[in-house]
C-alpha cells in the first residue's frame, strides 16, 4: 500500500476546502493500492479556514494541518507541507481545484510503473485569465529560459507528484527566497510532464494581484540568474568605450577646427543617460544585495502556531498534538 500525502497550501480558502476534499475523495476511490493523507497548510488565513480544517480533522483522522502564525506566502506553505508530510509519495495541489485531481492516477502510474521520480503538470491554455496577465506570464517564461540555466516550462504549475527522495532533495535547498518552479528544475531527477487545459477557480478568488506576480517574477530571476548583473557591467564597459571614442573625436576636432563651446544640449542628454544607467545598475545590485541580506539572516521559512501532523519515522502513526509556537528548523 502506497501512502500519498496531499499537500494543500491554503490562504483564505474556507469555501474551496470542502469542495476540494470531496473531489479528492472521489478520485482516490478510483485508485487502488493507495492510502491518502491530507496535509493542509493554513498560510495565516483571516477567514474560517482553520476552523474548517479543525472540523475536517475531527471527522476524518487522515486530514492533518499546519497553521502559520501569519501569512508567509505559498512557497513557505509548500516547504512546511513537504517537511511535515509522512507519505511515500507527495503531491502539492492548490485548494481551488485549478489543479485537477483527476490527473492523479496518470501521475501515479508515471512514478510507479514508468520509473519517473516526479510527475509534473503544465497548462497549455490560459483561458479565463486576464489577457494582460497571460501575456506577461509568457514573456516571463521566455526570459527566464534565456537568462538562467534551469529549464522552466511555460504554464508549469506547482502541482506535482514526487517521490520521498525528490522531496528530500527539495527540502535540502533551505533558502529563504524560495521559487519552487525553479527549485523543482534545479534538483534534477526524471520528470514526466502532463498537460491539461486551464480550469477556472472552484470558489473564492485569486490571491495574486498583478503587482504580487511582478515581484514574484523578479524573485525568480534574482534567485536563478546573474544575467542582470552581467548586463549592468556590460553596459558600463560599452559606455566607457563610447566615451573614449568621443573624447578622441573631440580632441581631434578641437585641434583641427578649434572653438568647441557649442553642444551643451547633447552634453546634458549624455549626462542624463549615464546617470540613468548608473542608477539602474545600482538598483540591480541592490536587488541582489537585499536578497543576500535576507538569506544571511537565516530566518525560519515559516513559524507554526498550531499543528496536527503524522510523525514521519516508522510505519506507525502518532500525532503531534497542537505544538504551539514551534519554530520550523530548516535543516
Ligand atoms: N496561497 C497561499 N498563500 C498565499 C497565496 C496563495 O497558500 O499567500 C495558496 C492558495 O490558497 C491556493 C494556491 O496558493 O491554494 C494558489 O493560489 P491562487 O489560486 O490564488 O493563485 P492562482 O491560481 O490565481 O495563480
Ligand atoms: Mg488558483
Amino acid at each position: 500500500m502506497d501512502k500519498i500525502s496531499v499537500i494543500v497550501p491554503c490562504f483564505n480558502e474556507e469555501e474551496s476546502i470542502p469542495l476540494f476534499y470531496q473531489e479528492m475523495e472521489r478520485v482516490a476511490a478510483q485508485m487502488s493500492g493507495i492510502a491518502l493523507e491530507y496535509l493542509f497548510v493554513d498560510d495565516g488565513s483571516r477567514d474560517g479556514t482553520l476552523e474548517v480544517l479543525r472540523r475536517l480533522n475531527r471527522q476524518d483522522p487522515r486530514v492533518k494541518y499546519v497553521s502559520f502564525s501569519r501569512n508567509f506566502g505559498k512557497e513557505s506553505a509548500i516547504y512546511a507541507g513537504l517537511s511535515n508530510a509522512a507519505g511515500d509519495l507527495l503531491v502539492v495541489m492548490d485548494a481551488d481545484l485549478q489543479d485537477p485531481p483527476s490527473l492523479l492516477p496518470e501521475m501515479y502510474r508515471a512514478i510507479r510503473e514508468e520509473g519517473y521520480d516526479s510527475a509534473a503538470t503544465r497548462r497549455v491554455t490560459r483561458k479565463g485569465e486576464p489577457p494582460i496577465r497571460s501575456f506577461f506570464a509568457r514573456r516571463f517564461y521566455a526570459l527566464m529560459n534565456r537568462i538562467s540555466d534551469i529549464e522552466l516550462k511555460d504554464g508549469a504549475r506547482d502541482y506535482r507528484l514526487m517521490t520521498r527522495q525528490y522531496a528530500d532533495a527539495l527540502l535540502s535547498l533551505s533558502e529563504y527566497n524560495r521559487f519552487s518552479k525553479g527549485l523543482y528544475g534545479w534538483v534534477g531527477f526524471k520528470t514526466k510532464w502532463i498537460e491539461f487545459e486551464n480550469v477556472e477557480r472552484a470558489a473564492g478568488e485569486t490571491k495574486w494581484s498583478f503587482w504580487k506576480l511582478f515581484k514574484y517574477s523578479l524573485d525568480g530571476i534574482v534567485a536563478f540568474s546573474s544575467t542582470p548583473l552581467y548586463l549592468a557591467s556590460f553596459c558600463g564597459v560599452f559606455m566607457c568605450c563610447v566615451a573614449v571614442l568621443a573624447i578622441i573625436w573631440i580632441i581631434i576636432r578641437q585641434l583641427a577646427f578649434g572653438g568647441s563651446a557649442y553642444g551643451w544640449p547633447s552634453m546634458a542628454c549624455i549626462v542624463l543617460l549615464i546617470g540613468g544607467l548608473l542608477m539602474l545598475s545600482v538598483g540591480i545590485l541592490g536587488l541582489y544585495l537585499s536578497k543576500t541580506y535576507l538569506e544571511v539572516k537565516r530566518r525560519p521559512i515559516y513559524i507554526c502556531r498550531e499543528k496536527q501532523v503524522n510523525q514521519r519515522r516508522g510505519s506507525e502513526i502518532s500525532s503531534a498534538e497542537h505544538a504551539e509556537e514551534e519554530k520550523a528548523q530548516n535543516d
